[in-house]
């Protein structure tokens, strides 16, 4: 693990390679061509994947859904935890961190579209959650991340970027240091940073379609 940010294009935009079901293999591989922001769904997965890839200085992400029960292991192997959406995760989080590791780079998980299979917390909830994330010392908020309904009419899919932006932009007056928005998937991560995003979570566009018989 390493303090860096994900690696910054240009643009300002950073990408994030999401490696959930591929191997460490295909991981290394990318690796080699310069890429070092992984991001992972689960994470007994991405222990495996980090065990086998100790020789590289990689940083982890996690972009799944976080139980209680996952928070130590999660504090102590991801640089970054991007999907906290609820109260009870922070103080578990900051406990776990280890002391001598940076503190941990946390966004809080937006529902944006307010589906009631998602996880992330209703946009309500964010100013209540930042403000317990940034009174943890061992924890860094650094912004925002959502995944928007997939299939949503085309022409209605900027507006949850929009929405999400707009929430960005207030959380940033409130709090130093946060500088981070992450949304945008291979399909729409054009949109998504037309609209603002500086933090995209490539998958697929990577590492060709999970899941199918090749
Ligand atoms: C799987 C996943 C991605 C990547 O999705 P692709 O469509 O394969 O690019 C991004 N973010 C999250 C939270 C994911 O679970």
């Amino acid at each position: 693990m390493h303090s860096r940010g994900a690696a910054a294009g240009t643009s300002g935009v950073r990408v994030l390679a999401v490696s959930k079901t591929q191997p460490a293999a295909a991981v290394r591989a990318l690796a080699a061509l310069g890429q070092s922001a992984f991001g992972e769904n689960y994470v007994q997965e991405a222990l495996a994947k980090q065990h086998e890839l100790a020789d590289l200085d990689l940083e982890w992400h996690l972009i799944g859904p976080l139980q209680s029960n996952k928070c130590k292991e999660a504090a102590t192997h991801f640089d970054w935890v991007q999907s906290v959406d609820r109260d009870k995760l922070i103080p578990l989080l900051a406990k776990f961190r280890p002391v001598d590791l940076t503190a941990l780079n946390v966004l809080v998980q937006v529902n944006i579209d307010d589906e009631a299979s998602k996880s992330g917390c209703a946009p309500e909830m964010v100013d209540a959650l930042a403000t317990a994330i940034a009174a943890q010392p061992r924890l860094r908020l650094r912004g925002l991340m959502a995944i928007p309904k997939p299939n949503a009419d085309p022409t209605q899919r900027p507006h949850a970027f929009r929405r999400m932006r707009i929430l960005f932009d207030r959380l940033k007056q409130r709090h130093a240091g946060v500088d981070t928005l992450s949304m945008g998937m291979s399909d729409d991560f054009s949109v998504a940073i037309a609209e603002g995003a500086n933090l995209v979570r490539i998958g697929s566009a990577f590492f060709g379609e999970r899941g199918r018989p090749a």
